[in-house]
């Protein structure tokens, strides 16, 4: 399967340990073969154990979450936070509150996050965490019980200087405010032990479009670069509108990009002139779903109920921004048949290996998450810059440095990409890019 048999050997035991985690292995497993050539060619590697660190979190902390809801019922959940390497710098990372979220998922999650965080060049390790706690439907009192009961237990684990979590999905601003209160209210203290935060309690400007911003700043460098051009004019199709789909498509539409399909769990809309954007916007805040709404309001736009159907729609660029595996090899293939000539991840692995094998051999240009998504932690850095030295920046001194630090990441990957393997391989040079800092600080600070 790969080329280096330490790599080989080490899969085939992560598998047997671990063979209840598919989205794990599936990380684990896109990781190694990005890296079989390093490998292949630097013993200190498998001398240092480098992999079998690497792959291992440095802790799991798994625990109860009882909460009782408007009706007087008494709920149980489980709660997590997978602190996965702190090398670099405190673990950094997002809480989800789906009913998805396990072991595997978290540690897929907080695995990518320590390449992602590395790729930032802030002082950054990987964690993430969560809750298989569904916020769908609940008050906004159950979901201020449920915050409080998750932080009663995750604060003995969480610091400013330690791990510092960040919202992902179903966590946005107003459950990090919930969690940030009871923080303070236990620890007696306003540090930087959250970001995401609200505006009025040391939160940063731009972090809520961040990660949508980040990702369209990437595409611009991909489009410049490969291409020579640019997002004017471009067909784009996102998948997802939440707080990463939505501002990709503002944003895509800024730069001159026509966003002319987005879905949601319950389906997608097309609309060839563009969407209207206004009105996405205000039914998503309204409520989640907002596909078959969005007819009451453009009844010219055709809505299908399976969202995966709209990777068949023509386009120039899709960004998938909803969830993992959401872009299998079919959609793959319809991409491809239709003309869409450049895919970047807005969410973590969304695309399946074999798809983004198949958009690799046809040669589209291809932006893994952990570099094309990270504009969402490398605000997230600047947001504890900001309360560490308690002055917060303007609005346009943080879109800038998002800028600088997406473009930078782009040079990074391209870099890295084209020293070892072909310059448009950009999962190569991401991969590879992350890990070098990673590496070489796991190795001067010893064995541990
Ligand atoms: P949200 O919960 O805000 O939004 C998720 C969106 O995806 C919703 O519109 C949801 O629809 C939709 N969705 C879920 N499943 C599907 C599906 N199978 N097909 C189509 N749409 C679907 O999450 P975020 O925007 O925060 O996160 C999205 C992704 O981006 C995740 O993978 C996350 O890990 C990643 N990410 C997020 C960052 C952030 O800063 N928030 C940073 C980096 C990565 P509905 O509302 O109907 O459920």
């Amino acid at each position: 399967m790969f080329n280096s048999e330490y790599l080989n050997e080490l899969f085939e035991r992560t598998k047997e340990r671990n063979n209840s985690q598919p989205e794990y292995l599936q990380a684990v497993e896109e990781f190694f073969e990005a890296m079989d050539f390093i490998v292949c060619n630097d013993p200190d590697i498998e001398k240092y154990a480098i992999m079998e660190r690497i792959i291992e979190p440095e802790r799991i902390i798994k625990f109860r979450v009882t909460w009782v809801d408007d009706k007087g019922v008494i709920n149980v959940n489980r709660g997590y936070r997978v602190q996965f390497n702190s090398a670099i710098g405190p673990y950094k990372g997002g809480l989800r509150f789906h009913p998805s979220v396990n072991e595997s998922i978290l540690k897929f999650l907080g695995f990518e996050q320590t390449f992602k965080n590395a790729l930032t060049g802030l002082p950054l390790g990987g964690g993430k965490g969560g809750s298989d706690f569904d916020p769908r439907g609940k008050s906004d009192d159950e979901i201020m019980r449920f915050c409080q009961n998750f932080m009663l237990e995750l604060y003995r684990h969480i610091g400013a200087d330690t791990d510092v979590p960040a919202g992902d999905i179903g966590v946005g601003f107003r459950e990090i405010g919930f969690m940030y209160g009871m923080y303070r209210k236990i620890v007696n203290e306003n540090t930087g032990v959250l970001t995401g935060k609200g505006l009025t309690y040391g939160g940063s400007l731009v972090r809520k479009e961040a990660t949508g911003y980040g990702l369209c700043y990437f595409v611009s460098e991909m489009l410049r670069v490969y291409r020579n051009d640019n997002f004017e004019d471009k067909k784009v199709i996102i998948s997802g509108c939440g707080k990463v789909g939505m501002h990709a498509a503002l944003k895509a539409q800024e730069l001159g990009g026509k966003v002319i399909a987005m879905s949601d769990i319950n389906g997608y809309v097309h609309d060839e002139n563009g969407l209207d954007l206004n009105i996405v916007k205000m039914l998503t805040e309204k409520a989640p779903e907002f596909t078959q709404k969005y007819l009451e309001y453009r009844p010219s736009a055709v809505y299908e109920s399976n969202p995966t159907k709209m990777w068949g729609v023509p386009c120039d660029i899709a960004l998938p921004c909803a969830t993992q595996n959401e872009l299998p090899i079919e959609g793959a293939k319809s991409l491809v048949e239709n003309g869409c000539f450049l895919v970047a991840e807005g969410a973590n692995m969304p695309t399946t290996i074999e798809a983004t094998k198949y958009l690799q051999h046809a040669d589209i240009l291809f932006a893994p998450g952990k570099a094309a998504n990270a504009g969402g932690v490398a605000v997230s850095g600047l947001e504890m810059s900001q309360n560490a030295q308690h002055y917060p920046w303007t609005y346009a001194e943080v879109d800038q440095k998002l800028e600088v630090i997406m473009s930078d990441i782009f040079k990074k990957a391209y870099t890295e990409a084209r020293k070892y393997t072909d310059h448009r391989n950009l999962v190569v040079g991401a991969n590879i890019a992350g890990f070098m800092r990673v590496y070489r600080a796991m190795l001067d600070q010893g064995i541990l």
